[in-house]
């Protein structure tokens, strides 16, 4: 323990470490304090993030700061989800970058293969819907499935499993390796 002197060098005041710490670090005024500015310069942050930025109207889900739990699927899978949640991927109602007309699913042709047809509506999915996706019902921005290391599993399956929103190429490669692998040439 230390001791601090009086003027007169007679009266001893013992100093604890809580005291050399109230003393060289005094408390923050209040609003101040660590955490709380750091909230502060994220919510500034991501003030004018929007401002600088702001999202399409098209594109409901929040901006973070934190990669999506989905960033931990395969990176192929990820690129599928961030092109449908952007309403800009190979699906036939994200047909360009500035076009809005929808178009008919490829799939069924009875409705606009949209993301929510895609992954929750579209009937000729529905055996594979059956077999992979159950427990998933929503893919909206607050939708459990945003958050869960297990629901982001059996929709990548999904996906994968029925090539959702997969480039032309990557649908047609399995056919055609398929009928190469009767060619003589393989
Ligand atoms: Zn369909």
């Amino acid at each position: 323990m230390l001791f601090l002197l009086g003027q007169d060098g007679l009266d001893a005041l013992p100093v604890t470490s809580q005291h050399l710490i109230s003393e060289f670090y005094p408390e923050p005024p209040p609003g101040r304090s660590y955490p709380q500015l750091k909230l502060k310069c994220k919510n500034l942050l991501m003030e004018e993030w929007d401002k600088a930025a702001p999202d399409p109207a098209r594109y409901p889900y929040q901006p973070s700061l934190k990669p999506h739990p989905f960033m931990g699927l395969d990176k192929f899978t990820a690129g599928r989800l961030h092109q449908m949640r952007s309403g800009k991927s190979y699906l036939r109602a994200h047909p360009s970058w500035d076009s809005e007309v929808p178009t008919t699913c490829p799939s069924c042709l009875s409705a606009p293969e949209t993301f929510e047809h895609a992954i929750l509506q579209c009937p000729a999915k529905e055996p594979a819907r059956t077999r992979l996706l159950q427990g998933i019902i929503d893919v909206a921005p607050d939708a459990p499935v945003w958050s869960s290391v297990a629901l982001l599993g059996a929709l990548a399956r999904f996906i994968k499993s029925t090539a959702t929103a997969y480039p032309p190429w990557n649908v047609l490669t399995p056919v055609v390796l398929y009928f190469l692998s009767f060619s003589p040439l393989i």
